[in-house]
C-alpha cells in the first residue's frame, strides 16, 4: 500500500532513517557524551537483531516466561449490545506482569545483557514501566535503578512495593514538583555518569534515536501475532484496529502488523476533562511541533514553549507528547488520531468488566470506549482493539473517585 509517497510494503526498511527520523520527526537532540552512548546502543541493536541467537532467546522468553502469544477474545455480549459490528480484543492484559510494557522491557534488558551492562536505569511516573523493568532486571540478574518523584512514590504505593520486592532500587527525586518530569531529568543525569556500566531503558516509543525504533520493534510482536490470529479466527482482516496512545508503544506495536493492509487504524488519546489546555493529554490532536526529552515530535506547550501540564484519568497516558512515528503517521494520513474523555472511558471500563468479565486498565479502556463508538458509526464489519493491560491497579482509584456505576 502506498500513501503520500510512502510505500508501506518496504516501510520498516526506511523508517526511521539512519539518523532516527520519521520524516521530520524523531532524531536525537542530546548532549555530546550521550550521543556516543546512543550510537553504541544503536550499533549493538542492529547487530543483535540480525543474530539468530538473540532472536531465538527472545522468542523463548516470550513463550515460556511472558506467556505469549496472548489470545484474541471476541466480545460477544458487548458487540451484540452495540449492533452488528463484531468487537475483538488482543489480550495484552494476559501478558506476564499485566500489560504490554514487558514486551519492550524484556527486549531492552536482553540487549543490556548482550552489551555486557550490569545495570538498567529508568524513570517511572505511575510505576508501570518501573515494575515491568524491575521484572526484566530480576529475570536477567541485572541491577535496576528506578527514578521516581516523591509525589508519585506516595500515590503509587502498590507499584513501589512491587518494584522493591522484585529487587529494584527506587531512587526518590525530591526537587521541583517531584513528579515524572523531574524523575526523567534525574534518571538522564545518572545515566550520563553511569553509561559505561548501565543502559537507559525508555518506557515507550519516545526519547532519542534508537529508542522509538527499538521499542516499536520489540512491541511489534503484538501486531504480528494479532494479524495472524485474527485471520485464522475469522478468515479475513479486521476493518479497523484501535489502540490507546500515551507515548504510543502499544499502538506502535499493534499498528506495525497492519500498516501495509487495507485496515483503518485509530490511535486514541485522552481528552480527560475537556479540550482546555491542562485538562487533557491529547498532544497529537491539539499540540504543535517541538523538541523535548531528546526528540522532535508534536507536543503540548505552555505559553513559554515548555511542556504543558497535562491531565488524564489514566496516569499511563498523561504525557505532553507522543512518539515521533505517530506524528509522522498522522501527517501521512495513515493513522487517524482521535480522543475520548474520562466519562466515556469509565463507561467502557464498567461495560467491559460486566459484559465480558475483563477488567481493563483505565488506559486500555480509552481504546475500548473508542471501539464502541466506532462500532455504532460503522454499523457492520469488525473492530480489533488492543487491550494494553489489566485494571487491577485502577480498581481502588475508580471506586474512590467515581463509585460503582
Ligand atoms: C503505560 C501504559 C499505556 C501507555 O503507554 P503507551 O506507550 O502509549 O502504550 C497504555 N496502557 C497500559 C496498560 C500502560 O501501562
Amino acid at each position: 500500500m502506498k500513501l503520500n509517497g510512502v510505500d508501506f510494503e518496504t516501510y520498516f526498511k526506511h523508517y526511521p532513517d539512519e539518523n532516527g527520523f520519521f520524516g521530520k520527526y524523531g532524531g536525537a537532540y542530546i548532549a555530546e557524551d550521550l550521543k556516543q552512548a546512543m550510537a553504541e546502543i544503536t550499533e549493538a541493536y542492529f547487530t543483535i537483531c540480525k543474530s539468530t541467537k538473540f532472536i531465538n532467546e527472545l522468542r523463548g522468553i516470550r513463550r515460556d516466561f511472558q506467556g505469549r502469544p496472548t489470545p484474541i477474545s471476541h466480545l460477544d455480549r458487548l458487540s451484540a449490545s452495540l449492533g452488528n459490528v463484531q468487537l475483538y480484543v488482543k489480550r495484552e492484559d494476559l501478558n506476564h506482569s499485566g500489560a504490554h510494557k514487558l514486551n519492550h522491557c524484556m527486549g531492552e534488558a536482553l540487549l543490556a545483557k548482550y552489551m555486557g551492562k550490569k545495570k538498567v536505569i529508568a524513570e517511572t511516573g505511575a510505576g508501570q514501566h518501573g515494575v515491568a523493568l524491575a521484572t526484566a532486571a530480576a529475570y536477567f540478574g541485572l541491577e535496576c535503578d528506578i527514578y521516581m518523584g516523591s509525589v508519585d512514590i506516595k500515590k503509587q504505593a502498590p507499584n513501589v512495593a512491587r518494584m522493591k520486592i522484585l529487587g529494584a532500587n527506587v531512587v526518590e527525586v525530591t526537587h521541583g514538583l517531584a513528579t515524572l518530569k523531574e524523575a526523567v531529568d534525574a534518571a538522564f543525569e545518572a545515566y550520563a555518569t553511569e553509561y559505561k556500566d548501565a543502559i537507559y531503558c525508555i518506557g515507550s516509543v519516545l526519547g532519542p534515536h534508537p529508542f522509538p525504533m527499538m521499542v516499536r520493534d520489540f512491541q511489534s510482536v503484538v501486531g504480528i501475532e494479532a494479524r495472524e490470529q485474527f485471520v485464522s479466527m475469522t478468515g479475513e482482516l479486521p476493518d479497523a484496529v484501535v489502540a490507546c496512545v500515551g507515548g504510543g508503544s502499544n499502538a506502535a506495536g499493534m499498528f506495525a502488523g497492519f500498516l501495509n493492509d487495507p485496515v483503518d487504524l485509530y490511535g486514541v488519546e485522552p481528552l480527560g476533562k475537556g479540550p482546555k489546555l491542562g485538562d487533557h493529554a491529547a498532544s497529537l490532536k491539539y499540540g504543535t511541533e517541538g523538541i523535548m526529552h531528546g526528540f522532535n515530535s508534536i507536543m503540548l506547550k505552555d505559553e513559554n514553549g515548555e511542556p504543558a501540564p497535562v491531565y488524564s484519568v489514566a496516569s499511563g497516558l498523561d504525557y505532553p507528547s507522543s512518539g515521533p512515528e505517530h506524528a509522522f503517521l498522522r501527517d501521512l494520513g495513515r493513522v487517524k488520531y482521535d480522543v475520548v474523555d474520562d466519562e466515556e472511558t469509565l463507561d467502557a471500563f464498567f461495560k467491559l468488566s460486566r459484559m465480558e468479565g475483563i477488567i481493563p486498565a483505565i488506559e486500555s479502556a480509552h481504546a475500548v470506549a473508542y471501539g464502541m463508538k466506532l462500532a455504532k458509526q460503522l454499523g457492520k464489519g469488525s473492530v480489533l482493539i488492543n487491550l494494553s493491560g489489566r485494571g487491577d491497579k485502577d480498581m481502588d482509584y475508580v471506586l474512590e473517585h467515581y463509585g460503582l456505576r
